[in-house]
Order: structure tokens, then sequence, then C-alpha cells
């Protein structure tokens, strides 16, 4: 154990910067430590305050969000004084240690790009085109990507791009076509195509740690040797710029060569803010495919589906309950049914309506009546046939405003959130807004019946 106050030898504050060093290897885990810690380096302590090092600013923020409480609090077991960590710019070669000054004592082995790195390690072998059930809301993605599995980088379809709600099949659709590719080839009899999938917060990890150990040729060439690029939630490269310009000539180099891109998102190109307009461009002028909310029929079939597969009986009576209840998405479904056919296999008893609602009571709960500001928001933008983006825009237009007071009311109505945390749905308004907003909104339903009406029809379908 460390004695209290701060240690003077640097051979001991040596020591203790290892011990810190060494728990946040193991809390972080090794990718993420050789990733962005691996150049921190120890400045010095100075009576509360610890200083380090990191090469770059981008580092040193990403270092300092990600990981600073960790650092501080492992420095708190250390040395009870310490109170802040403060990070420093400082460039590789200064930063390098010098005799006498505590500095990395166990330098990790730069990590390499692999020479053949297998870029789609991570594919489930669950989600494949065969297990993938279809129905009206997914019929048009489902056939686009089937296409492109088929002919990659036809005409047309190069991007394809896939977007819809999260739970809604599209990373299921994006693993499908790579299996059917590395399986089939691209159907003329050539060798099976190389195939890159991740998702677009890899391919950000990856890109930064190629730049960070000097490997960014590597890095480019491995991609742009691929044939098809698959990359699952584009929407998490919102803000980076770095990474959107990398992606951006990566994408280019690719669809010049010939090749396939396939991009997912949550949102349509048009409405990722935060995406630089060029490369927006790009990915709106190959297909476009949303994957609309399940319906009821598509539930009921992907429930038939999924349980034919596990092998388990669930009786017609409990489908049908499942499909009408939960509507969310398929992935909530898909967990309802999981707890239902692990119960039966460990008790060895039937699913029966009974046990159902034992079962899943708790569910039930959540979802009787349950409304979420998201919805709100969807449906009313529909209705009034305004962007859904305007529900969290700042502008004022009396044509985008009233509807967006009319969501708030009905967020306010129909959900347990508090005005506070509505406000920060609707791009962080603050409270007092959306007490405005309720007590408008009633004020209209009162003078204007066909307002009201329209109000209370919205209602009634989100209650649905
Ligand atoms: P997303 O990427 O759109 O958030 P996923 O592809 O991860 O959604 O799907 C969530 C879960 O639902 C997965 O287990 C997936 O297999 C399943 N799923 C979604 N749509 C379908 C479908 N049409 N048929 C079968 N399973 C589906
Ligand atoms: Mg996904």
């Amino acid at each position: 154990m460390a004695k209290p106050g701060p240690p003077s030898a640097p051979a001991q504050l040596a020591e203790l910067w290892a011990r810190v060093r060494g728990r946040l290897r193991n809390e972080v885990g090794e990718v993420e430590y050789r990733t962005w810690l691996r150049q921190l380096t120890l400045i010095g302590v100075d009576g509360e305050e610890v200083a380090v090092s990191l090469p770059t600013r981008f580092l040193c923020d990403w270092v300092r969000t990600h990981h600073g409480d960790m650092l501080l609090g492992f420095w708190q077991a250390e040395i009870p004084e310490i109170r802040r960590i403060e990070f420093r710019v400082v460039p590789e070669k200064a930063a390098e240690p010098s005799p006498g000054r505590a500095g990395p004592l166990t330098p990790a082995p730069e990590p390499r790009v692999e020479n053949r790195p297998d870029w789609s390690a991570s594919l489930d072998p669950r989600f494949t085109f065969d297990t993938f059930v279809v129905g009206k809301p997914n019929e048009f993605a489902h056939a686009c990507a089937r296409r492109v599995a088929e002919k990659p980088a036809s005409a047309g379809f190069n991007p394809l791009f896939l977007y819809g709600g999260v739970g809604l099949g599209k990373t299921h659709l994006m693993h499908a076509i790579a299996w059917a590719i590395r399986e089939h080839g691209n159907g003329d009899g050539r060798k099976p195509m190389t195939v890159a999938y991740m998702s677009a917060e890899k391919f950000m990890y990856r890109f930064i740690g190629a730049l960070r150990t000097g490997q960014t040729m590597e890095f480019k060439e491995a991609l742009r040797g691929v044939e098809v690029l698959l990359v699952d939630d584009l929407q998490f490269l919102i803000g980076k710029d770095n990474t959107q310009e990398e992606f951006f000539h990566t994408f280019n180099a690719l669809v010049d060569a010939g090749r396939q891109i396939v991009v997912s998102s949550d949102k349509p190109p048009a409405e990722l803010a935060g995406i630089e307009d060029r490369l927006r461009t790009r990915l709106g002028c190959g297909m476009l495919a949303d994957i609309h909310a399940t319906t009821y029929e598509l539930r009921l079939s992907i429930l038939e589906s999924k349980a034919a597969q596990a092998g388990v009986v669930v009786p017609p009576k409990v489908q049908e309950l499942l499909a009408h209840k939960i509507t969310a998405n398929v992935r909530e479904l898909e967990g309802a049914l999981n707890k239902l056919v692990a119960h039966a296999n460990l008790f060895g008893r039937a699913i029966t309506l009974e046990s159902v609602h034992d079962l899943l009571g708790d569910i039930w709960r959540q979802y009787d009546r349950k409304v979420t500001i998201d919805e709100i928001q969807k449906k009313v933008a529909e209705h009034y046939k305004i962007r859904l983006s305007d529900m969290s825009s700042p502008r004022r237009a009396r044509n985008v405003a009233r509807p967006r007071q009319v969501a708030m009311y009905l967020s306010k109505q129909l959900t347990t959130r508090s005005l506070p945390e509505i406000g920060r749905r609707f791009g962080g308004r603050d409270h007092t807004t959306v007490m405005h907003a309720v007590s408008r909104v009633a004020e209209l339903m009162q003078q204007d019946s066909a307002f009201a009406e329209d109000v209370e029809l919205l209602r009634r379908m989100l209650e649905g």
C-alpha cells in the first residue's frame, strides 16, 4: 500500500504509475488500451495534481472524456490527496522518458495491421437470408439486399443505403449480404470475394489506431483491396470529421473501382445532420431502402419462424398475444420469445397463455399504454407533414412550431416524462418552453374545435 502523501522518489512514483497503468489496462481491455492509452506518459505529481501527456490534442480529449474519471480513481486509490488529472499535449519525441523521470515502464509492442486482416470476423452466423422473415415493412430492403448479394456493384444499387429504426433488421440484412457473398462469390464462378463488414465506430477505431501507429497506408490499402465494404450504423460518424474524411475517400476509391458499398443508418442521408454534404450526396446517389416499423402480420410470421427454429411449440393464441403486445421492434419480440422458450426448456413445461402472463408480466406493464416521445414526434411530424428533424430544430416558423408544441403537449399527456426531460428531447429546450407549449395547446383546443379534433385523433392513434 502506498503511504499517504505524494511519494518523492522517482522509483516509487514509477512503481505507482505502473500499477495505475496496469489497472487501466485490466479495466479497458487490451485493444482499447493499445489504441488509446499506450502512449499515456506520466509527467509528474504535484500536490493534488497528476500531470500526464499524450502526443496529440485529439488523444488528450478522447482519453480525458472516456477514461479521465477512471484514471483519477486509480490515482486516488494510490494517493488519496489527488484531486485532478492534467492532460498535456506533448509531441511524441519530446515525451520519451529520460533517465530519472518516471515514464512508461512496460512499453507495449507496436500493434501491427495484420497482413491479411479478417474484416468480417464479427459476422453473426444466425443472421442469414434463410432466417430473415420478409413482410411488407421490409420487403423492399430485403429485395435490394438480395440483389446486391447476387450481383454486387450493379448499376443503381451502389451504394446500397439501408435505414430504419433500431431492432428492425438492418444488421441482420447486412450480415446476410456478407455471408451470401462470402459463400457464393459474385455468381460468375470467380473466387470468393473479399468482404469487409464493420460498424462505423469500428471503422473509426481502426482508422485512428492506424493514424496513431503511423500505419494509415496499410489501413487504406487493406480496405481498398476489398470487393464489398459494409459499414453499419453510419450515424456514429456524425461530427467525427477526420474519420468522415477518410471514409469519404475510401468510399470514392471503392466505388470508382467498381466495388460494392453497403451502409446502414437510423436515418436517411438527408436527415443525417453532422455529415459532410459531399459525403451525404454520395451516400444518397445509389439505392435508398428503408425498413419500416413492423406490422402485426410480420410480427406473427417472425414468431412462427423463430419458434420453429427453436423447436418449441408456441400455441397460436400465445403468438397472437405477443404479436399484439410487443410492437416496438423485432429485437424485443425475440427477447420475449426467448424468455418463454428458455422457461419451457428449463422446466419441461408447455407454453400456455397463463405461463406467458406470469413470465412476461413485467414486459406487459412496460408496454401497456406506453407511448414514447419518439413515436409521438414521428406521428405528429407525419400528420403535419413536417420533417422529424424539425421537432428538435431551432426553427420557429409557425408551420413547424405549432406541430412541435402539439408533440410536446402529447408527450406530457401520454408519457411519464418530466418537463425538463421532454424539453431535452425536443432539441434541448427549456422546461418553461414545454410548459408554455402545453398550456398553449390546451388553450387552442378550447378555442378551435377542428384543431382539438386533430389533437384528439393523434392521441387516439398513439394510444392505439
Ligand atoms: P438493427 O440493426 O436494425 O437495429 P438487427 O438487425 O440487429 O436490428 O435486428 C434485431 C434482432 O431482430 C436480430 O436478432 C434479428 O435477427 C432480428 N430480426 C429483425 N428483423 C428480422 C426479420 N425480418 N426476420 C427475422 N429476424 C429479424
Ligand atoms: Mg444494427
